[in-house]
């Protein structure tokens, strides 16, 4: 019998209709074991398949990728077109490694800076990770310690591919289980956009609504993520879908539901964020992430909770609820209440 961490591991592919496959890949990251990447039959017979998104580049990654596809008889040669929801790691890692296998097209949103400009330039991203720290208050000294451990962190991308075609909104991908519509939904990534198949009403949703609410905003790329992330909710909203097929996670079917709890999350971070500055300010983000999350700050937590609370602050600063001080002094204070 295989430990259930071995079990973890395991690559898969398993069917969801005809013709729309899931490939469930491993991710080397605690609390998120898999990230999915979805097949579908191209048009016409023995045309290939499309494939969105690719999972995470590690030195298992590729022969994972293999082995899933050939468990539903498929192999990476025969992709036709290569779709990626959004540019982070887990969806966009092997998007290089497919695209020269199989020598397919590749799509993607064009506003995918916020990975292929680390990508050009890698002490760039680290620079930038330290601008965010000192934004958010993390001291001096610690300082040091990012940049240390990030220029020896493994970038979890084989490398630089840029789209043969921007997915903006009007865009079609079409498949022998119909069109997929491209809805742009930036808030969770710049990039982030979902696919809509109107007829079966299936939402290819990506990062932008999970199974369980994980809400996480690129910090530092557009002025403010959160109110984007909220309107990209109100428009999946409104295509009704019945279906969704989320980045990480099994597919289900309460999509409503699971949008209104991401909104609710979302809206109630906002409102605890504000809550916290009220009672501590002027104080900065690092002071402020273990009362705002009930829990300490550390090495594994520290760069999604860090964007994640800077981007709510800068949602509140826009709103005009909350002010910072300046680059010498970044502690955030409450206008009072009029
Ligand atoms: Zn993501
Ligand atoms: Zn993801």
């Amino acid at each position: 019998m295989p430990s259930p961490a071995t079990e973890r591991q395991q690559p898969r592919g398993e069917r969801i209709i005809p013709g729309l496959w899931r490939l469930r890949l491993p991710l080397p990251w605690s609390g998120i074991p898999h990230a999915n990447a979805w097949v579908i039959d191209a048009p016409g017979e023995d045309a290939g398949h499309i494939l969105f998104d690719t999972g995470l580049h590690t030195d298992e990654s590729f022969a994972q990728l293999v082995e899933a596809l050939a468990q539903i008889g498929k192999r990476v040669e025969d992709t036709r077109l290569l779709v990626c929801t959004h540019a982070h790691v887990d969806h966009y890692g092997q998007a290089k490694s497919v695209v020269d296998a199989a020598g397919c097209e590749f799509w993607m949103h064009p506003r995918h800076e916020h990975m292929t400009e680390s990508l050009k330039d890698p002490e760039r991203l680290l620079e930038q990770r330290v601008a965010v720290g000192r934004e958010s208050g993390v001291p001096e000294e610690l300082l040091q310690y990012y940049r240390e451990a990030g220029s020896a962190e493994k970038p979890g991308v084989s490398g630089l591919v840029t789209p043969t075609k921007d997915l903006v909104d009007g865009v079609k991908v079409e498949t022998a289980v119909g069109d997929w519509l491209v809805v742009e939904t930036p808030g969770h990534a710049p990039s982030h956009v979902s696919l809509f198949q109107p007829e079966r009403r299936i939402l290819l949703a990506g990062d932008h609504i999970l199974g369980r609410v994980a809400l996480y905003y690129d910090y530092g790329w557009t002025p403010d993520p959160v109110e984007e992330y909220l309107s990209s909710l109100d428009r999946v909203e409104n295509l009704d879908a019945r279906l969704c097929l989320p980045g990480h996670g099994k597919s289900f079917t309460d999509v409503r539901g699971h949008i209104e709890a991401h909104r609710d999350t979302a809206l109630g971070r906002i409102e605890r964020v504000e809550d916290v500055v009220r009672a501590a300010g002027p104080a900065t983000a690092i002071e402020m992430i273990p009362e705002i999350y009930g829990r300490p700050l550390n090495k594994e937590n520290a760069g999604w909770l860090i964007s994640e609370t800077m981007c709510y602050l800068r949602h509140l600063e826009h709103r005009g609820i909350v002010t910072r001080g300046d680059d010498e002094d970044p502690r955030w204070t409450a206008v009072p209440r009029a």
